[in-house]
């Protein structure tokens, strides 16, 4: 599953979820920002609109770290930086 938020995307392959004992990533969620993570069939899920995971989204990335060190690696979390591309083709560290 994925959602995004204002300017981040998070991507979760919930088959690794599966066996997953720490459900980390909702703990963090709740913890360090706004609870937007939730579980659902011992998976985690959202179910707030669109909309409102853009406006309640801290873009914290608490949930990929807890997934990282606590879980099974499942959460990939994309954060595009405007201009990066650019900047590296400019210093040749692309
Ligand atoms: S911590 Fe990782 S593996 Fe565990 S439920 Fe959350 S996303 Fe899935």
């Amino acid at each position: 599953m994925e959602f995004s938020e204002r300017t981040i995307k998070i991507i979760i392959d919930e088959e690794k979820c599966d066996g997953c004992q720490t459900h980390a990533c909702v703990a963090a969620c709740k913890l360090y920002s706004r609870g937007i993570l939730v579980l659902k069939d011992g998976k985690p899920a959202v179910e707030d609109s669109a909309e409102d995971l853009a406006r309640k989204g801290t873009e914290c990335l608490a949930c990929e770290y807890a997934c990282w060190f606590k879980g099974n690696s499942a959460i990939t979390i994309e954060a595009p930086i405007e201009g990066l591309a650019e900047y590296q083709a400019k210093h040749g560290t692309a």
